[in-house]
């Protein structure tokens, strides 16, 4: 089995001969930037750049993905949004809301043809045509998430308490730029869609999601033509059994849920993909630390293995490495 096939069979739940291993959201690091020769900010939204350094994921690190979406930003920005494109070891940031309400919210189709979606796009072909026996993962965020930038954290957040109607409506009405981010990618070539949506336990209450979030991530997974994942960060425990309602192919968690907790709470009816803690494991642990970390996750259930997050621009290489050598059988 190719590493492509490999994690399609463990997106839909079905046998392989190993665990897959890959970063459903970014695996980049400054090492590898040294290494491709490709370097944040420019990496963001110039298409051959972006493909040196989504490339990295498998020939440096032996993951079976490859991702050219490093950051947050980009269809943000493509609808309006300003950003600071960040440095190097920086990720790049919305600097300013655009929008106050739900009447301000203004786009249309045309925010596929911004430059740095054409990047996307243009990267996500190449990476299908010179490596298609891997799998290349398109990235999209989900309307929380997007309501975040185009509102600003705090302001959105108050609303959901105070006019929670409105909420639902600006969900239902972002809803659009992700499905038509991730039909673009989807027809550029990529093969399963990362739905990123940070309905974080401490900014999401298990009702909150239950009520805002069940029907679009619904939505999402059935109109996205290809397996989906869906990353939300934190300790999710208490929402899990509600992701399995949304028939999205797969959840990436954070370590802040137990492995074996999460495939008992998953019970086989979703795809779990995670979760080797970034801050204290991947980034000051030692390559034994991960080791045991992977082969803990493996022996509780979890179908492919990869960092819980995007990972802090300085992990050690050689830590994101030992994830794809503990995990394949010796
Ligand atoms: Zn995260």
């Amino acid at each position: 089995m190719t590493p492509r096939e490999t994690a399609l069979a463990l997106m839909n739940k079905k046998k392989a001969q190993r665990k897959a291993v890959f970063n459903p959201v970014s695996s980049v690091t400054v090492d590898q930037m040294e290494m491709m020769h490709s370097f944040f900010p420019q990496a963001h939204t110039d298409a051959k750049k972006m493909y040196e350094l989504a490339r990295a994921s498998y020939e440096i690190l032996g993951y079976d993905a490859v991702m050219p979406l490093f950051s947050v930003v980009i269809e943000s920005y493509a609808v309006g949004c300003q950003v600071d494109w960040g440095a190097l070891d920086k990720m790049p940031t919305i600097t300013k809301k655009l929008w106050k309400g739900y009447d301000d919210i203004h786009f249309d189709r045309s925010f596929l043809n911004n430059h740095a979606v054409k990047a996307v796009l243009a990267c996500i072909a190449m990476l299908k045509q010179k490596y298609p026996d891997v799998l290349v993962a398109g990235k999209v965020f989900g309307p929380w998430t997007l309501s975040y930038h185009f509102f600003g954290v705090e302001d959105f957040l108050i609303k959901t308490i105070t006019h929670p109607r409105e909420v639902k409506d600006i969900l239902e009405k972002l809803t659009d730029i992700t499905l038509w981010f991730a039909e673009a990618q989807v027809k550029a070539g990529a093969d399963v869609i990362t739905i990123a949506d940070h309905a974080t336990r401490d900014l999401c209450s298990p009702d909150a999601y239950r009520d805002f979030l069940i029907p679009i991530h619904s939505k999402l997974a059935k109109n996205i033509e290809v397996p989906t994942i869906l990353h939300i960060c934190g300790d999710t425990a208490d929402r899990i059994a509600y992701i399995c309602e949304t028939n999205v192919g797969a959840f990436h968690f954070e370590s802040k849920v137990d492995a074996c907790k999460a495939v008992e709470l998953a019970q086989g009816r979703i795809a779990l993909i995670g979760n080797i803690n970034n801050p204290s494991t991947l980034l000051f642990g030692s390559p034994e630390d991960v080791a045991k970390k992977v082969g803990y996750a493996i022996d509780c259930g979890v179908d492919m293995i990869g960092p819980e997050c995007a990972v802090p621009l300085r992990t050690p290489l050689e830590n994101l490495k030992m994830i794809a050598k503990a995990a394949r059988p010796s």
